[in-house]
């Protein structure tokens, strides 16, 4: 329900703001990324009516069919899931960052489609942090290399680091090794953090936290 929506986006900004006092940042520090994939633009509409600004989608065509039901509006969409080469047309310059560049090939093609229209990608490189076997993200020792191959491709803006912890474990020591290995690079965002912790993301440094099924409730579709 819409009204659910509102409700639960204003306690999750509360949750947000108390931590961010917590750790002694600016309540302002941290951008909120209500991830809707799954349910249907009608809620997101609801969000952005409660002032809400930022949305993630984790799939290209979810993205560019919500992108046009609310366009006009002033989403900032964020690019959150696994993105093949192929989709990368439909995704560059619709999203405003990209949070999942994983490998060189990926940014390459980026790179060209943002060239092609004249414009600069704010991206962000996910890590598989933990070192997960199946999971995407660049293995942490591959990291600085894919970060060269990035900064020599002119349409590319990496704004930070990304990643999704495992789910069983305690997220904070690999928060706070993402934040780590953000440091060491130089780079200023870090995306870390879903509903069930991104208070303790916050707490380790998150500049962008992404919140589905507190704001939205459980997942309708994949
Ligand atoms: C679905 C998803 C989220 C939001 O997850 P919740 O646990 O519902 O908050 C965040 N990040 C990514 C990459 C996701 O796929």
């Amino acid at each position: 329900m819409p009204s659910d929506i509102v409700a639960r986006l204003g306690a999750v900004r509360e949750r947000i703001a108390a931590a961010c006092r917590r750790a002694g940042r600016p309540e302002d520090a941290v951008e909120l990324v209500a991830v809707g994939k799954g349910h249907p633009s009608g809620l997101l509409r609801a969000a952005l009516q409660a002032g809400q600004r930022s949305l993630g989608e984790n799939y290209a065509q979810e993205l560019v069919a919500k992108a046009g039901a609310l366009s006009g509006l002033g989403v900032r969409w964020h690019f959150v899931g696994g993105l093949q080469r192929n989709k990368v047309r439909k995704i560059v310059g619709l999203a405003t960052v990209i949070q999942t560049v994983d490998d060189s090939a990926l940014a390459v093609e980026i790179d060209r489609r943002a060239a092609a229209l004249g414009a600069v990608q704010d991206i962000l490189v996910q890590v598989n942090v933990a070192g997960e076997p199946q999971k995407s993200g660049v293995a942490p020792p591959d990291l600085g290399r894919l970060l060269d191959v990035i900064a020599g491709h002119g349409r590319l803006r990496c704004l930070g680091l990304m990643a999704i912890p495992p789910e069983s474990e305690n997220a904070r020591p690999h928060f706070r090794a993402l934040a780590a290995l953000a440091t060491a690079h130089g780079l200023r965002d870090l995306s870390m953090g879903m509903s069930q912790d991104f208070e303790v993301a916050i707490e380790e440094g998150a500049t962008m936290v992404r919140v589905g099924s507190a704001i939205f409730g459980p997942r309708l579709g994949p």
